[in-house]
């Protein structure tokens, strides 16, 4: 595997080289300002130096460079971003290993069994949800996967393989290329983030229908806990009890460390449908979604996009848009996309330009909204990092409910971000679906506000409350791929059911004996 040669920044999501320089970010200040006009005049103030970061003290014998320990302390959710902006690092890990081999895990459990430290499993650190920032008592001692990337096994008669957990989606997707396979999961992380990650968080890529989570995807996984190896078996299905990967789904590194799982792969498509149809109203363009979403097509993108959404991914200047996609690597998609257009129509919407049909490899240039929203979905969060020196708060929270549910919920939502938003100054509310399935969609919000300068992260604490209580009030989730986490903690309590507390506690212990693993998430630290 070649290393990225780029530099993973210490504050902004992603890499150094990839960050919008001082011209590029006045103009999207300005585009920020004409979108929001309640943001007043911006001034930026100066971005932070990592050498005027101060660490404490490692409270555990350290090797540990600085730069490192700064990587490592927490996820890239707004509140991330910001810390590392203001170069608070108090939550920074003591030591950070990259284990090679399985014997170098064991000797991190043992480590922190005999220092009674906490174990924080770290994949590409992307965690929105604080579950890679313990700001606990004890000790911390970071494991990161970055030395266990490689893809280990291809087996193309079950289109199944074998990956570490520690690779990233452009090295699995580089190593699976070479034998005309694709993971085909594209979380808009994809960049940095890992397939031991996405196990760990349950996360959800961006195809709107079909295999949407990485849950789908997983035929076997080898988890690593302090009690020792938590393997499971290869099959395509099984009813042999209660499934064995579902206790490690979603675990987010309380239980033990997935090293490797065999997933899913597919063979890279060659054909490819895409369409736009815009709708003057909402409540149409969700009609449309649903009947889509019930009529068996299965398309790869039927994204619902409000009118702000549509305008910050420039697919219309004014409309809702439902952003159509089927892709094959097996047949022509003209009867299927000509059905979902005729639902679409049906439900009210205006199609004004015919569907886009293409035939070829990915390499092949493709053009059409649903390729102008694809590039800005993976530019955006660099936009995110780029605004918060100009004093912007820009963040996401998500959901997912039946449809019978889902405007009520809209409507909830938005009243409870509004009124959040308004003792700000007000700001923007934008939506669309991430995904759509028979029984409801999920949908995704964005808001921009002005920061209150100094007060950042009470103001993000209050509209975080405010959202989450309406979600969980209009009968969502509190989330539907950004996982628990520690921000979450209070919601998924109330969601899960009351015995589970017990189950997984049980679970934890018998795993997790001396309760050394991410101390915080999904259970109160005891
Ligand atoms: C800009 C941006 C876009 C995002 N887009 C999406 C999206 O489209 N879909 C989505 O689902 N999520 C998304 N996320 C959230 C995040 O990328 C996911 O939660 C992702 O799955 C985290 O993977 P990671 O490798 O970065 O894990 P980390 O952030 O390193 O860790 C997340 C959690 O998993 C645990 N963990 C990590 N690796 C392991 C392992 N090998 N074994 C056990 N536990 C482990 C950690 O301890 C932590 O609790 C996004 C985040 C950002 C910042």
């Amino acid at each position: 595997l070649s290393a990225d040669a780029r530099t993973r920044s210490f504050w902004h999501w992603g890499f150094e080289e990839d960050f919008p320089d001082e011209a590029a970010r006045g103009a999207l200040a300005q585009m920020a300002t004409a979108l929001i006009p309640e943001l007043g005049a911006l001034r930026a103030v100066p971005l932070p130096r990592v050498d005027d970061a101060k660490l404490r003290e490692p409270r555990i014998a350290s090797q540990t460079p600085p730069r490192d320990r700064i990587i490592h302390a927490g996820g890239k959710g707004y509140r991330d971003i910001l810390r590392a902006f203001r170069l608070d690092f108090a939550h920074a890990p003591d030591v950070v290993l990259y284990p090679e081999r399985d014997e170098d895990i064991a000797a991190a459990f043992e480590l922190c069994a005999r220092e009674g430290a906490a174990l924080v499993p770290f994949g590409g650190g992307t965690s929105v949800t604080s579950g890679v920032t313990y700001d606990g008592k004890r000790p911390v001692v970071c494991v990161d996967l970055g030395k266990r990337r490689r893809v280990l096994d291809v087996d193309k008669t079950s289109r199944l393989v074998r990956i570490e957990g520690g690779a990233t989606g452009p090295d699995l997707e580089a190593q699976l290329a070479e034998h005309g396979l694709t993971l085909r999961f594209y979380p808009q992380s994809f960049e940095l983030s890992t397939l031991g990650g996405w196990i760990a968080t349950r996360a959800g890529g961006h195809f709107a229908t079909g295999y949407t989570h990485i849950d789908d995807m997983v035929a076997s996984l080898g988890m690593l806990s302090p009690s020792g190896a938590f393997e499971t078996k290869t099959l395509p299905a099984s009813g042999a009890g209660p499934d064995p990967n579902r206790l490690v789904l979603g675990s987010e590194g309380a239980l033990g460390i997935v090293t490797e799982a065999t997933v899913r792969a597919f063979v890279r498509p060659i054909y490819r449908a895409s369409a736009t149809v815009f709708f003057d109203a909402l409540p149409r363009a969700v009609d449309a979604a649903r009947a889509i979403a019930q009529s068996g097509l299965q398309p790869s993108a039927c994204r619902v996009l409000d009118q702000n959404e549509a305008l910050m991914s420039r697919v219309s200047g004014s409309e809702c848009a439902l952003v159509l996609g089927f892709e094959s690597a097996d047949h022509e998609l003209v009867p299927w996309m000509d059905r979902a257009l005729k639902l679409a129509v049906r439900a009210g919407g205006v199609l004004p330009e015919p569907a886009r049909h293409q035939r070829g490899d990915r390499e092949r240039k493709r053009e059409g909204a649903a390729d102008t929203w694809r590039s800005a979905f993976l530019r955006g969060p660099y936009l995110q990092s780029a605004l918060v020196p100009y004093g912007v708060m820009v963040d996401t929270f998500e959901t997912a409910c039946t449809w019978a549910r889902f405007e009520s919920l809209d409507r909830e939502v938005r009243a409870a971000l509004e009124a959040e938003l308004g003792r700000w100054g007000g700001g923007l509310v934008a939506m669309r679906f991430s995904h759509v399935y028979p029984d409801g969609p999920a949908p995704y919000y964005t808001f921009g506000v002005r920061a209150d300068r100094g007060r950042e992260l009470e103001q993000h604490d209050g509209i975080k409350r405010a959202v989450s209580d309406a979600l969980v009030r209009a009968g969502g989730t509190i989330t539907h791929h950004h996982a628990v986490g520690r921000l979450h903690a209070r919601w998924y309590e109330g969601e899960r059911p009351a015995p589970y507390e017990r189950v997984l506690r049980a679970a934890k212990h018998a795993l997790d004996p001396a309760a050394i693993m991410n101390p915080g998430v999904l259970l109160r630290e005891e």
